[in-house]
Order: C-alpha cells, then sequence, then structure tokens
C-alpha cells in the first residue's frame, strides 16, 4: 500500500480491510454479528399517524428490510459513494440507471468495447424510446469532447473494457463530461469496487455486477449502483417507482461473499499474473490482454488509477484456428467454458470482437480467449492450459 494509499485510508477512518471485514455488522442483533435474513412483505405501522407520515424506517417489503440496508450501505461504503440500490441482475442496474437517467430525445455516448448485452439494450430498447445512442473509441479520452452534443446526457464507461481490456482514461472523460454537464456512469465490475474506486475519480454512477466478484461464488445473480450525494434524491426516488427489488436470501449471500472480497480478490489477482506471465512468453500467443501485467495495453493507466486486479483477462494468438483453438479449450480438464466469472473456478469463452464493434475496427482477424482464473493452483492450471497448447499444436 502506498503512503498516500495510508494517508486516505487514516482520512476516512478504517482501512478498506477493516471496513469490509465488518460490513453491514450496525444490522446485527442478539451479539450475532451478521444481520437476520428478514423475509417479509408485510411490514406493519403502530397506528393511522404513522401510516399517513411514512416515517417509519421500513414501511413494505420492496422498500427494504434490515437485511437488504446492510447490503446497500456496505456497497455505498466500498465504493465510496454516498447510496447504493440493489438489483436483482448486472444488467438490471445498468438498464435501470440508463432508464432512470435518460428520456426521449437524450443522446447517451457508449463505449465501444461495452459488455454486449449493455449494447443490445441500447439498441433493443432505448433506440425505441427515442435515445440516440453514439459509440466512441474506449481510447478516447479527452477526445470525448467532440462528440458532447446539445443532447447529450450520459456517458457510459466500462474499464477494462469486457472481452477487450482496453482501459479508459477516467479522469479525463470525467472532467469534461462535469464541465459539460454530463452525467457519468461507469461498469466498475471488474474492480469489484474493492480495487477502483470511479467516484473518486469524478464518475457519477458506479454500476457493478455484484454477480461476479462481490457474490463471488457463482450462486447469485446481484447488481448495484452507487452514486454521488448529488445525485442521490433522484436516483433513488426513480429507483423505488421501477419496483426492483432482490430477496434477502440473495442479499444475504452477496454480503457474506463481500466480507472476503479482499483475500479472494488478492489470490485471484496473483493467480492470473501467474498464468498470464506464462501465456505472455507462449509462442502461440500474440497478446495477453491484462492492463495488471507490465508491457501490455494500459498498463501506466492500470498503474495510476487502480490497487490491483481481478482474475480475468483476455488472450489473442498469432494463428487463430478456429478448430485447433476448439481442440485447445474442449479439453481442458479446470477450465469450463462459460459465461460470468468471479466465483472460484477457473472459465475461459472464445469470442471475435469483429462481429461486433461499431465504432472502431478490431484490427485482428480470428477468435481470441478470455480467461477467468480462479482460485486453483496456478501449476494446475498452466499444465492443463499446457495440455492444450499440445492438442492445438496437433491438429
Ligand atoms: C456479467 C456482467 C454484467 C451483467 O451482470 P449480470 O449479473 O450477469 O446481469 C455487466 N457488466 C459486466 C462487465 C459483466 O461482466
Amino acid at each position: 500500500m502506498s503512503d498516500k494509499d495510508k494517508k486516505d485510508n487514516k482520512d476516512r477512518g478504517y482501512a478498506d480491510q477493516t471496513k469490509i471485514s465488518h460490513a453491514g455488522r450496525q444490522y446485527a442483533v442478539h451479539g450475532m454479528v451478521n444481520p437476520g435474513v428478514y423475509h417479509a412483505s408485510t411490514i406493519t405501522v403502530p397506528g393511522l399517524e404513522d401510516w399517513f407520515a411514512g416515517t417509519t424506517k421500513y414501511k413494505y417489503g420492496r422498500y427494504g428490510t434490515p437485511t437488504l440496508r446492510a447490503l446497500e450501505e456496505s456497497i455505498a461504503e466500498l465504493e465510496h459513494g454516498h447510496g447504493s440500490c440493489l438489483y436483482p441482475s448486472g444488467l438490471a442496474a445498468i438498464s435501470s440507471t440508463l432508464l432512470i437517467l435518460l428520456k426521449s430525445g437524450d443522446h447517451l455516448l457508449m463505449t465501444d468495447s461495452v459488455y454486449q448485452p449493455t449494447r443490445k439494450f441500447c439498441e433493443g430498447i432505448l433506440a425505441g424510446l427515442g435515445i440516440e445512442t453514439t459509440y466512441y473509441d474506449p481510447l478516447i479520452g479527452g477526445d470525448i469532447n467532440t462528440l458532447i452534443k446539445e443532447n447529450t446526457k450520459v456517458i457510459f464507461l466500462e474499464s477494462p473494457g469486457s472481452l477487450t481490456m482496453e482501459m479508459q482514461d477516467v479522469p479525463a472523460i470525467t472532467k469534461i463530461a462535469r464541465a459539460k454537464n454530463v452525467i457519468t456512469v461507469i461498469d466498475n465490475t471488474w474492480g469489484g469496487g474493492h480495487y477502483f474506486k470511479p467516484l473518486d475519480f469524478g464518475c457519477d454512477i458506479s454500476v457493478q455486477a455484484g454477480t461476479k466478484y462481490i457474490v463471488g461464488h457463482s450462486d447469485v445473480m446481484l447488481g448495484t449502483a452507487t452514486t454521488t450525494k448529488t445525485l442521490w434524491d433522484s436516483y433513488r426516488h426513480k429507483y423505488l417507482l421501477l419496483g426492483q427489488h432482490v430477496g434477502p436470501d440473495d442479499v444475504y449471500l452477496a454480503l457474506r461473499g463481500l466480507h472476503t472480497i479482499d483475500v479472494r480478490m488478492e489470490r485471484h489477482m496473483k493467480n492470473a499474473k501467474t498464468v498470464a506471465e506464462w501465456l505472455q512468453d507462449r509462442d502461440e500467443v500474440a497478446e495477453v490482454m491484462y492492463p495488471a501485467l507490465p508491457g501490455t495495453a494500459g498498463h501506466e493507466m492500470w498503474k495510476r488509477d487502480y490497487s490491483g486486479a481481478c482474475g480475468l483477462f483476455s488472450i489473442r494468438f498469432k494463428n487463430p484456428v478456429r478448430d485447433a483453438i476448439a481442440a485447445m479449450i474442449d479439453n481442458l480438464s479446470l477450465f469450463g467454458i462459460g459465461a460470468s466469472w468471479g466465483g472460484f473456478e477457473s472459465l475461459v469463452i472464445p469470442f471475435d470482437p469483429t462481429t461486433y464493434r461499431t465504432a472502431t475496427n478490431w484490427p485482428h482477424e480470428g477468435i481470441c480467449l478470455r480467461f477467468h482464473i480462479g482460485l486453483e493452483a496456478p501449476e494446475d492450471l498452466i499444465d492443463d492450459l499446457e495440455a492444450g497448447f499440445d492438442r492445438m499444436n496437433a491438429f
């Protein structure tokens, strides 16, 4: 930890690990260290005046219980925000946030490296509502200025980008957005809210697929949106109008996951670095896309803005022959072929950026792979991949 981090922690009170460890404890009762799992729709009030005044802390299940408050407040603290709203999936957090912020006639700037379902939401829902989306080069930095129009309401960032891992210059973009009164929303799933604090870098809202590192065990879908103090009242009001809600058992599991995010992410990072460095030296590999590694694209920016990295990175092949890549990944023992990430297990998926990019030209041919490095021993993962490369080369 740098001296600056130590000082920031001191100014905020306890260190992040300490806060994460004790997160939600304010809602625990009877000496227990975890809050209860309250199953509630009906919540009664003492009398008529209380009913009309609406001032009791809990009013109805959809508006939250102590279980939900414990997680909301813990996420807000993790992300250095004023408040957080919970959603039943990461995509629900993204789509609802865009619906809350945008209206007919508005213009949205969206990074070309965004998670593909976010792109599909813009095309499939926002376009029909009369909201125009322009995709921009994730590496645009301060030149985002040139794309801001009179009706530009929101700039959406995701850093590093899904699959291709471009690091965005978040402070350069948010500086311009603030000057022009444009709201910035960032998909902060890769940093888990733990290794990157977008609100400290000028973002207005940080959304996450809590499904990934917050839950951390591949068993719950969850979304979070954390806002600044300025946006909180209007955001929360509209969030409640949308009727979003997460069941208490899922909320409890997410809070349980959150308590260990520091140790889990640290190990994911260590394992991923070991495997990614090994891949960097393989003849078959043209590029490792993992900004935490020296010599990779975006490394300097990652070092400037992040305090760590997760276990997710991608690679590009020198000779991407589809059937040879299939021979490699179809028979891996420890890597499943599957979406999602952030759990304890290693995963791999194939992707081809040329099939979905619109604002930027992906200059390379063929299939790439995205790996999630789990908590297995990295030597075992490397052995598995080495056997995969043997199958690839024998093809
Ligand atoms: C998985 C993911 C989402 C969506 O989260 P879900 O919980 O699966 O809906 C959003 N953004 C990124 C970057 C993701 O990886």
